[in-house]
């Protein structure tokens, strides 16, 4: 029988907590250890469409990216919107565990699938971790960037495209711009513009970005590639589910068939 715990061991394996930002809230959230599993969903973000799924579905645990609770809660009642949700997850037993930074991070994480989707080479951390106090941290940071073959920036973002099977990406810089090191944060890591420049990346591929930050870009002479937030991470929850149904023979595991971008183009 798998247990609560067991699921969460294989995480932190996975996708050590020690290597999540400070600010963030990663690992188990809600939720008893010793509670059995016989069904995990994994999903980008909790929504209310989530919830019903997992509840339909009858999940043990939900594996969201994204945290919730994300910041201190003073109460948890159907009064807000975050309330609403964890109290629905709560009454109907199932577990809450949120790997985020973490799992962008980690040896196998989602910039690193990034990087391996992309073919790239030489991989490495963007910002490599200060010092590794653990020696299974050694090497690892956040982001990555990697080394291609000279390609154009409209090229390189085709690629980006058919990788995450989205039908366009925003691009910051000039379509023709030759590319032979990409810099790669999944979500919303528009900060990563100065590392990228600084390593000699021509190019910085997240999955959004403030439109100050492009002028920066810009301004800098670094290119971007925008997919979205939801296209820049949701695939490897797909692939995270297919980790665990490896890992935990007789566990039925699913990414979320509900959740979806909420940013919809208009045809
Ligand atoms: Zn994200």
């Amino acid at each position: 029988m798998t247990i609560v715990a067991d699921v969460c061991r294989y995480l932190e394996l996975f996708a050590p907590t020690a290597l999540a930002e400070e600010w963030d809230n990663v690992g188990l959230l809600m939720g008893d250890r010793q509670d059995s599993v016989a069904k995990v969903m994994t999903c980008l973000t909790v929504t209310n469409a989530v919830v019903e799924e997992a509840i339909a579905e009858a999940a043990d645990m939900v594996v969201t990216h994204h945290p919730i609770p994300f910041k201190g809660v003073k109460r948890i009642s159907t009064d807000s919107p975050t309330g609403s949700l964890l109290w629905s997850l709560a009454s109907n037993g199932i577990a809450v565990y949120s790997p985020h930074t973490a799992f962008d991070s980690a040896r196998g994480g989602i910039n690193q699938q990034l990087a391996d989707g992309l073919e790239l080479s030489e991989v490495k951390p963007l910002v490599p971790l200060a010092e590794a106090d653990n020696e299974s941290l050694a090497g690892l940071g956040t982001g990555r960037r990697g080394d291609c073959q000279p390609l154009t920036l409209a090229t390189l973002a085709t690629s980006v495209a058919n990788f995450l099977h989205v039908d366009g990406v925003h691009i910051v810089g000039d379509r023709q711009m030759e590319i032979t090191r990409i810099a790669i944060g999944c979500g919303s890591a528009g900060e990563f513009i100065r590392p990228a420049a600084r390593s000699g990346c021509q190019v910085l591929l997240t999955g959004e970005a403030r439109f100050h930050t492009c002028l920066e870009a810009e301004q800098l002479g670094i290119a971007m590639i925008l997919p979205g937030h939801y296209a820049s991470e949701r695939f490897a929850l797909e692939s995270l589910a297919a980790k665990l149904t490896e890992e935990f023979l007789g566990v039925t595991v699913w990414a979320s068939r509900q959740e979806s971008d909420p940013l919809k183009w208009t045809s």
